[in-house]
């Protein structure tokens, strides 16, 4: 039987992101307490901490979870093969090498964005645009 794709585990994992407050603990039925979870994908263990109700179970993420919950996305895509792939030549301007982006990918970009580069290796890295 094929694994599941981590997304499809995580909608069977019920949680919320409070919209009052962005910061735990929250609350439901009482205070939500700071719990331990773990989610595995090809071998791979993710730890990640919610905010949950102790009577009725529901799991909340305050601002800082759930960007760790979004990291574990880029990682499962990452890891299934599932990101989306292109191929760009290389540039060298004689003292370094950069690379263009595709014209449909920067539609939303200005001159204020920059470049948060995240790099595994010498040859692999996650790039994040940021303003
Ligand atoms: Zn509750």
């Amino acid at each position: 039987m094929a694994k599941k794709p981590l997304q499809e585990k995580m909608q069977k994992i019920n949680f919320e992101i409070d919209k009052k407050a962005f910061d735990g603990p929250f609350t439901c039925h009482g205070k939500t307490k700071l719990i331990s979870k773990e989610l595995a994908v090809n071998g791979n263990t993710f730890q990640y901490e919610v905010w949950q109700c102790s009577k009725c179970k529901k799991d909340y993420l305050d601002t800082k979870q759930a960007k760790k919950m979004e990291t574990i996305w880029i990682a499962e895509k990452l890891l299934n093969e599932r990101a989306l792939t292109m191929s760009r030549s290389l540039n060298f301007d004689g003292k370094m090498f950069f690379l263009r982006f595709p014209k449909e990918l920067t539609k939303t970009w200005n001159q204020d964005n920059y470049a948060e580069i995240k790099v595994v290796d010498n040859h692999r890295f996650i790039v994040e645009v940021k303003n």
